[in-house]
Parts: structure tokens; C-alpha cells; sequence
């Protein structure tokens, strides 16, 4: 009784806004990603051709960069925008822009998220938006912080530029009533962007859960760490907004474990991270108005125990404090039937230069290379589809002829 089956498999519903020329093209991506020797080919060759300076970014622009951002601006990307919005599926802008380090860029990335920010007031199309903390302050400073290491005044004067930065758009955030995820990336600079945001949600999140923390289950210690936000948050009366993710660095994070001799700070195998995401789940559920949850998965398991468990505690579908979320280009069968049942979804929209969003292209080609010989989830459904669309097509032949004859 507690449980309501949701039909993720249904490709007509998922591919509705593909028409069959499209289909042909994703269909073909997807096949080359699920080449590991062809993705890794692909990733070299474009950072070198980058480098280089070989006029490459068209091809990347019509492919990979096509499926899965929004634009090279926002102004791009409204088109992307409007067409989820149709489906009832939101749009999380993400001025992705990774790697850059001076102060001008911060600045520049700063001030396109209070563009979005201003663009998403009382816009249902655009519901929340997001940052990274490396896209507005310095990795190596994030990392010595991390490291408890003493810092010297120039760094300190980096912090203050830094917390200014968040401040502005924090409030910005409150006067537009736009929450604002903070992305998690490496563990060695996660526990300066904890403390930072624990600070934020303590300033800001009074009313409203505006500052939303993202937590990577592949990591050992994040239930605790869940168990003691919100023990803090309910102590010191404030809201909380989690983000569930499973955790985009597995390689570097192991590989780097190794490399310094260390234990890895990574479950011992998907099966405890699967355990400890769908754990987070019931928390946050059970904590609800108190947080806010974000389930950041195309994990289908992971998709209909939360459904389940919302079922099973008495949550609305359309509840304010609960949302699914999934990244643009990636398993649409779960967000389009997610929406279609009338639950609070949306897409992770990133855009931004070719150049500047290349480690986010290539972490997304690596996530759909085949496992074990098996085709990857995404061509999976696109193969299903395209049989179930030339089996329509027959049939509805074969209707026309008969009735000729
Ligand atoms: C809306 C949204 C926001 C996101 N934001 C972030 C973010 O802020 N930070 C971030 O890091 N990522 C982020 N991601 C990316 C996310 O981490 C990956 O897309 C995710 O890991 C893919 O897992 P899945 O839940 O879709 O499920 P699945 O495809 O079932 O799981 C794959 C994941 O399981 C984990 N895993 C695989 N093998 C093992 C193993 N042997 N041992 C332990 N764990 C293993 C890895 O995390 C792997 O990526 C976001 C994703 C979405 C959809």
C-alpha cells in the first residue's frame, strides 16, 4: 500500500521533444561514448587541440556540447529553458565555467549568477540555481584551508573577497526568494566549502532555505555529517537545504589516496554508496520542514524509493521541500515521467563558452562509457525507443495498406 509504482521505462514520454533526425544523432554520441578507448582518445586529443588553438570548437559545439548544455550564454540558453518548461520541468541554470583562478574571472562568475538569480524571480521555468565555490574563489586557497593551514594576510584578504562575493549573492538570493545550490567537488577542499556554507545557512536560510548544501554519498562520512547539520540547524533554528548526489570524482579520489598512501575516502563499493544515498533519503524525509531535499540521481532504484518513501510518509507529489533533479542530457525517461506524474523536477542546465565547459563535457562522457560490455543506460533507452518508433512506423503501414486494399 505504501508504494506507487512510477513507469520510468516509457521512451515515448521521455524522447516526446526528440523527433527521429535527432534521435539518429544522440543515438550515434552515445555509441562513441560507450567506447572507454574512445573517450579517452576524445578527451586528450580536445584538450590538445584546445591548446593549440585548432579551430575545433564547431565540432564540439554540434555535439557532446549540444546534448548537454544549454548555450554558450544565458541568453542561449532560454531556448532549452522554455522547451522543459513546456513539460513542467525546470531549468538549473549553471554558469559552468571551471578551472580559472583570477580575480576577474570570480568577478565575472559572480555576477553572471545574480544575473540568473534576477532571471529566475517568480519564475517557475527556473525554480533555483547553483555555484561552485572554485568557480569564485582560488583551489589552492580552498585547499590550504582544508589543510588547517596557517594563512599569511594576502590569503586572508582572498577570504574576505570571497565571503563578500557570497554575501552579495546570498542576498540577492533572499530579495528574489531564489535558493541557491553550492555544488560538492574534491574532499580535500570539501571541508572549507562545508564550513563555509554552514555558515551561510546559519546568516540566511531564517525563512526560507535559500543556501543549500550538496552532500556526495560515495563518501563514508556523510550520514553522520548529515546527522550533525541538522542537529545543528534545529539547535540554532535554521533551515537546511540538501542536495543528494552520489559523487562525480571517484577516480581522482581513490587515485589520490593511493598516490599519498592514505585510506580512501570512498565506500568500499556501489552497493554502500547506493545504501547510504537511499539512507539519506528517509533522513531528510523524516526532517521535513526542517530541510529541504534535492535528489540530484538518474539512479532508477534510487528514483522510485524516494517516490516510495514519500508515498509511505504521507508527502504530497507537488511538496515544496522536495525535488528530483537530473542533468541535461541524461536520462530524460526518469524526468519526463517524473513530470508527466506531476512530481517537482528539474534539469542541472549548465552553459558557458565550449572552452570553459570542456571538464564538465568530459566527466559526463566518462559517466556514459559501457560497464562490463553493456551498452550504457542512455543508449539503452535510445535503442529501445527508436525500435519502439520503427515498430509504430510498420504497423501503422501496414494499417494504411489494408485499408487501401
Ligand atoms: C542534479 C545533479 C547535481 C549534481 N551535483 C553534483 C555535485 O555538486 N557534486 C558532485 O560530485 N556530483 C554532482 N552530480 C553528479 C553526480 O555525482 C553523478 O551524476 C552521479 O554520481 C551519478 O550517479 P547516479 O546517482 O546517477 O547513480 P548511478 O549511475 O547508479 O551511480 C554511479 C555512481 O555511483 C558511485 N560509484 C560507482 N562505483 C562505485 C564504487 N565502486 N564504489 C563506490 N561508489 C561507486 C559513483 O558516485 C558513480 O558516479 C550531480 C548530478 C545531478 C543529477
Amino acid at each position: 500500500l505504501n508504494t506507487r509504482k512510477l513507469s520510468l521505462n516509457n521512451t515515448q514520454k521521455a524522447f516526446l521533444a526528440k523527433d527521429n533526425t535527432e534521435l539518429k544523432k544522440v543515438y550515434w554520441m552515445f555509441w562513441l561514448m560507450g567506447h572507454t578507448f574512445l573517450v579517452r582518445l576524445f578527451s586528450r586529443l580536445t584538450l590538445l587541440a584546445l591548446h593549440i588553438k585548432l579551430p575545433i570548437t564547431g565540432l564540439i559545439r554540434k555535439t557532446v556540447f549540444k546534448q548537454f548544455c544549454g548555450g554558450e550564454t544565458l541568453d542561449e540558453s532560454q531556448v532549452v529553458v522554455s522547451k522543459l518548461n513546456k513539460f513542467h520541468i525546470g531549468s538549473i541554470l549553471d554558469y559552468s565555467i571551471e578551472g580559472k583562478g583570477s580575480c576577474a574571472d570570480f568577478e565575472r562568475t559572480k555576477n553572471e549568477i545574480i544575473r540568473i538569480i534576477k532571471l529566475a524571480k517568480g519564475n517557475k521555468a527556473i525554480p533555483y540555481t547553483c555555484l561552485k565555490m572554485t568557480g569564485i574563489a582560488r583551489y589552492a586557497l580552498l585547499e590550504a584551508l582544508n589543510n588547517g593551514k596557517e594563512v599569511c594576510n594576502e590569503e586572508k584578504q582572498e577570504m574576505e573577497e570571497l565571503y563578500g562575493r557570497l554575501n552579495t549573492i546570498c542576498c540577492e538570493a533572499v530579495k528574489n526568494e531564489v535558493p541557491v545550490y553550492i555544488d560538492a567537488e574534491e574532499s580535500w577542499i570539501q571541508g572549507t566549502i562545508d564550513g563555509i556554507t554552514e555558515v551561510l545557512m546559519e546568516k540566511y536560510n531564517t525563512k526560507m532555505a535559500i543556501v543549500q548544501t550538496t552532500l556526495q554519498m560515495y563518501r563514508k562520512d556523510r550520514i553522520d555529517y548529515l546527522h550533525k547539520l541538522i542537529q545543528k540547524a534545529t539547535t540554532r533554528n535554521y533551515l537546511i537545504g540538501v542536495k543528494l548526489v552520489r559523487g562525480a570524482y571517484l577516480e581522482r579520489e581513490n587515485q589520490r589516496a593511493l598516490d599519498l598512501g592514505i585510506g580512501s575516502p570512498i565506500q568500499t563499493n556501489k552497493a554502500a554508496t547506493d545504501q547510504a544515498f537511499d539512507e539519506a533519503v528517509t533522513i531528510c524525509l523524516n526532517h521535513i520542514p526542517r530541510v529541504t531535499l534535492c535528489a540530484g540521481t538518474h539512479n532508477e532504484a534510487s528514483t522510485q524509493y524516494l517516490v516510495n518513501e514519500m508515498k509511505r510518509l504521507g508527502i504530497e507529489k507537488e511538496d515544496p521541500h522536495v525535488y528530483f533533479s537530473q542533468l541535461y542530457g541524461m536520462s530524460d525517461n526518469i524526468t519526463y515521467n517524473l513530470a508527466a506524474e506531476g512530481y517537482n523536477v528539474t534539469k542541472y542546465l549548465p552553459y558557458g563558452p565550449v572552452g570553459s565547459v570542456l571538464p564538465y563535457l568530459i566527466r559526463r562522457a566518462n559517466e556514459n562509457t559501457a560497464i562490463a560490455g553493456q551498452m550504457s543506460r542512455e543508449l539503452e533507452l535510445i535503442v529501445k525507443e527508436r525500435k519502439r518508433r520503427e515498430t509504430q512506423y510498420l504497423l501503422e503501414t501496414v494499417e494504411t495498406e489494408d485499408f487501401i486494399h
